[in-house]
């Protein structure tokens, strides 16, 4: 088997919609980035492919590249799981953390967690989001920053 790890941050920007796991919440507020910002879904993806040795999401999927901007990440999950199959594993589960300060994310986790299972091709009873505060400290807690960590686990497919 395989584990991989993955963490991501990105700054608040008011003006962009949020997108966490695949989803669009409207109530905000929004992450700046070069694609659509899911921190959620760059913590999975750098994961997956930890768990593969293959290097990080930049690696693959550079900010600077303008093929990337404002793109979904959910290609970016997406191409992360054809690796995975392509090399013969299988993705046992993942389990991921969101760090927010608003907005109050247990809502959307039931429909996170279905996107993800979606994009990913799994079960949705593989994929566990929680979500927590920072209880007011540091970036996070200052609502000035969104941050996610992920770990995943893969087996040889059957
Ligand atoms: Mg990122």
């Amino acid at each position: 088997m395989r584990i991989g790890q993955g963490e991501d941050i990105h700054r608040v920007d008011e003006g962009r919609a949020l997108v966490l796991g695949g989803v669009i919440i409207e109530e905000g507020p929004g992450l700046a980035g070069h694609s659509d910002a899911d921190v959620l879904i760059h913590a999975i993806t750098d994961a997956v492919l930890g768990a593969l040795a293959l290097g990080d999401i930049g690696q693959h999927f550079a900010p600077t590249d303008p093929r990337f901007a404002g793109a979904d990440s959910a290609d970016f999950l997406r191409a992360a799981m054809k690796m995975a199959r392509a090399a013969g594993w299988e993705l046992v589960n993942l389990d991921a953390t969101v760090r927010a300060e608003r907005p109050k994310l247990a809502p959307y986790i039931p429909h996170i967690r279905q996107r993800l299972a979606e994009i990913a091709g799994v079960d949705p009873g593989a994929v566990s989001v929680k979500a927590k505060t920072a209880e007011g400290l540091g970036a996070v807690g200052r609502g000035e920053a969104m941050a996610a960590t992920a770990a995943v686990l893969l087996a040889p497919a059957g």
